[in-house]
This record gives C-alpha cells, structure tokens and sequence, in this order.
C-alpha cells in the first residue's frame, strides 16, 4: 500500500468495528482495507479509537469509547491489569478466549501452513483458570516510602507494589509478602537500579503443586545479606511447607535475573513436585513448566498421538529437563533426548536417575546438528517428538526428519505461527498432518500451545 493510500491521520478520531484479534491481544479494524491495531478492543465491537501511531502497513489505535459492546467482553478481576501487562485477556470472558485460540490456530493452519482441511480440536482450558503459576518471580526496589516489590509497569522499569496477582499459586504470594514484610521491618534495602545500589533485587518463590513444598530465593546485590538469620528464622516459623530458602549473587548491571553464585541458607537444594506419576527435583535455577496439571495434559496428548507400543525407538528434540522424555520412556523401547542447555540435561539426567528410568539417553547440543549425527550413526526413530522454542525448529532438523522417516512426529508447539510454517516443510516432505490439539497453558494470556499429530503417507 503507498503511503498516500493510508486513509487516516495521527490523532484522529474514528469510528471502527472490530473483526478479529491479534496474536498479541488486540482488537484489529479495517479502514479501507488499512489495518489497524486497538489494544483492548473486542471482535464485533463498535469503537471510537484514537489514531496514535500511522505506519505504512498498519495503524495503532487507542480505544476512547465502546459504542457497542461485545457479550463476551468482562470486567477483569485483577485491580492493577492496565498496568502490568503480565496479562492480556482478562478482558475476554474465559470461554471467549479459549474459542479465540482455536480460530487463532485454525487461521495459521490455513494461511501460513496452506492446511485449510486439518482439524483443530476445541481447547483443553482449566476448570479453574486462575492461581495456576507454580513460581513467581518479583522484582524489588526503593520507593520514597520504601521497600516495593511487585511488577514492572507495562514498558518501563518503574516497580509497582502488589501483594496478590490472580494467575499466581496464593502460597507464592504470601511468602512473597512475607519476606517483604521483613525486609521492611529489618531496613534489608531493595535494589536501585539507576544508582545499582541496595541489596535485594528479586525475590522468587516455587511450589511443588502436588507435594506443596516450597522454595524461596532471594536473588541480591552484594554477597552480604544483612539480617539474613532474622529472616531465615521468621519463614521458617510462619511457612510450615518450606524446604529450601536459597540466596543467589548477581552483582551485574543486568536485566538478567539470576547471577552465577547460588548457595542454600537453610533447608534442601531442591524441592520436588510430580506431573502424572514422574517425580521432578527442582532447584532454584532449573526450568520447570510453570502450570504442570496443564502439562500433564499437553504430553497425555503428545503420548496419545505418539501412539507406542513398546518397541519402539523415539526421539525428543528440544527435550529441556526430560519432561516428555521421561513420560515417553514408559511406553518406548528406547528415547534419546537432546537440548542446547547444558544444565537442563544435567537435570534431565537426575530426573531420570530419580524415576528408575533406565531407557533414556540424553545428550547436549543444538538438535538440528545432534540428530543428523545420530543418523548418521544409524539411529533410526520410529516416532520423533519435537518441542522447539517460538522460533520453530531449524530447517535442518525438518531435513533430517524427512530422511529419517519415522512413521510418526508429534510437534508440540508454543507458537502456531511456526507450526503452521514447519507442518507445510513435513508435508511436502511426504507427512500429512491428521489433527491438532490446542491446550491452554497460560490462560488470560495471549499464548497458545498445541500439538499436532503428523504420520508419513504410505
Ligand atoms: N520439552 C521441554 C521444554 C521445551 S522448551 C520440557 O518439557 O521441559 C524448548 C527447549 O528448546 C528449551 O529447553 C531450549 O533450551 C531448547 N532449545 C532451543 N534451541 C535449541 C536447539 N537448537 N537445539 C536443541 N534445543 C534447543
């Protein structure tokens, strides 16, 4: 479109319907076919926006005023949602956002993937989709009046106090609030990022959801925590489920939460939590899924569309901490896991050892290099599960899997974009993709996971 075609004007006021939302949450208009782009704006809304960015290809828009409203459209529960960011649909009524997801996928499937003829199934939502983040990791800082600790307002770094945020486990909040409360009555000092000054910069607390054990980390500046036996003693007194408080130094300036240096002050290196029957050791630093029943239900269905008997060889590409691995192990002959990140396989490995499972191997590397190797070697998969990060996988990974040809992938997926893209290289490469299953992992967030069952054609 030519810039002389852009039909409206920075601040100017008009009056839109809404058709659709975009991958990130906002409500998409049509202005002679000029898209425009509305934060918190519904489909099927009628709207008057304020124009305040114009671009060659598209307009941001601000909402001023619903002219008619949406049914679906709700009032979100959480006080300080216009703030944080952290969420974006809370807006949209749960059941609404869990159809907006299924078309979201549908749509990709179609226009990027070319697979307008692929079922994809309602969403898995969650009877209740609140309080379901097994960690909460909130930054701390210096306010006039003191001590704060909460969440960084949308696109700054200003620290916003707040002691209760809905989509987090209540037991994460309340030690969160609890430390805050010490530090205050002790004077321990948060962190000034400008002057990189004061001691405490985050504060971060995980639970095992199914043994409720819990850990907490206080992430500081200097390696001296002042007070720290005060405040070792009052959590251990008030919170009867801890099992490990764990300091970590980071003396950068960085936005990176965690430095190098971590060491236990009181209680166990790790806490533990189950998804189905695998048990999982979680340390201050490991990666754990944040909503686990939800995961159990993504790699139940990763597990059914495998569809294992026994015999089989499989392969888990982008394996992290040995998740689906371990749950494939039970049903496979042999899996052979890899991942990029030298500690995840380091825990993948202690998961293993920890379950008895013996018919793991999991190895370090990039999985596009790791499993041509392997093939070359003569390891051939029966079955081959990837779970790449949002980028999708490398098209040498895609390469090797079309040479290889197991007679089944299973690509679980966190970006629909890229799993529209990739299942379109596995189909001209002889797949046919039979059906897919969207799960919500994050509800009131704009993230959709899914995985697709993909067979080679005979
Ligand atoms: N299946 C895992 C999580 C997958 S998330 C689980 O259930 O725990 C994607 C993973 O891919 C991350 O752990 C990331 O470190 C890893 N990764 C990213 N790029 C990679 C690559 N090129 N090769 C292998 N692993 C990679």
């Amino acid at each position: 479109m030519s810039k002389h075609s852009v039909p409206v004007a920075k601040n100017e006021y008009v009056e839109v319907t809404f058709e659709d939302l975009s991958h990130d949450g906002a409500g998409v208009a049509k202005i002679n076919g000029y898209t425009l782009f509305v934060p918190k704006g519904l489909p099927g809304e009628k709207a008057k926006v304020k124009v305040i960015k114009v671009k060659k290809g598209f307009g941001i828009g601000r909402l001023i005023d619903i002219i008619e409203q949406s049914p679906d459209r709700t009032e979100p529960p959480c006080s300080i949602y216009h703030q944080c960011g952290g969420c974006q649909l809370q807006h949209l009524s749960y059941e609404a956002q869990l159809k907006q997801k299924q078309k979201q996928v549908k749509d990709v499937l179609t226009r990027i993937g070319g697979l307008p003829h692929v079922p994809v199934h309602s969403v898995l939502g969650m009877e209740d989709a609140w309080r379901y983040r097994n960690k909460a990791q909130v930054p701390i800082g210096e306010m006039e009046g003191g001590l704060v600790g909460g969440f960084y307002q949308e696109r700054s770094h200003r620290i916003i106090d707040l002691d209760d945020c809905l989509i987090q486990h209540d037991e994460n909040d309340r030690i969160i609030q609890l430390v805050k409360d010490i530090a205050k009555k002790y004077g321990i000092r948060g962190y000034d990022e400008e002057k990189h000054s004061g001691t405490l910069r985050h504060v971060v607390a995980r639970i095992g959801k199914v043994t409720g054990e819990l850990m907490v980390v206080f992430v500081t500046r200097t390696a001296d925590l002042p007070h720290k036996e005060k405040l070792i003693k009052e959590i251990v007194q008030q919170i009867p489920n801890i099992k490990s408080i764990v300091q970590n130094i980071n003396s950068k300036k960085t936005n990176v939460i965690f430095g190098d240096k971590t060491t236990v002050l009181w209680g166990e290196e790790y806490i533990y939590d189950y998804i189905g029957e695998i048990k999982f050791a979680i340390s201050a630093r490991s990666f754990y899924q944040v909503n686990p029943e939800q995961t159990k239900v993504l790699y139940d269905q990763a597990l059914q569309y495998a569809n294992l008997t026994g015999n089989e060889t499989v392969i888990d590409a982008y394996c992290g901490i040995g998740t689906i691995s371990l749950f494939l192990a039970q049903k496979a002959k042999n899996v052979y896991g890899v991942e990029i990140v030298p500690e995840a396989i380091s825990d993948a490995k202690r998961n293993a050892k920890l379950n008895g499972i013996a018919n793991v191997e999991f190895a370090v590397g990039e999985a596009e290099k790791v499993i041509p190797w392997w093939y070359a070697q003569g390891i051939r998969a029966d079955v081959i599960v990837v779970d790449p990060p949002r980028k999708g996988c490398d098209e040498a990974l895609l390469e090797t899997i079309i040479k290889m040809k197991p007679k089944r992938v299973v690509y679980v997926s966190c970006n629909p974009a890229t799993l529209a893209r990739d299942l379109r290289i596995l189909e001209d490469g002889g797949y046919s993709t039979k059906e897919v299953q969207p799960v919500d992992m994050f509800p009131h967030t704009t993230h959709v996971e899914s995985v697709a069952c993909i067979e080679l054609k005979i």
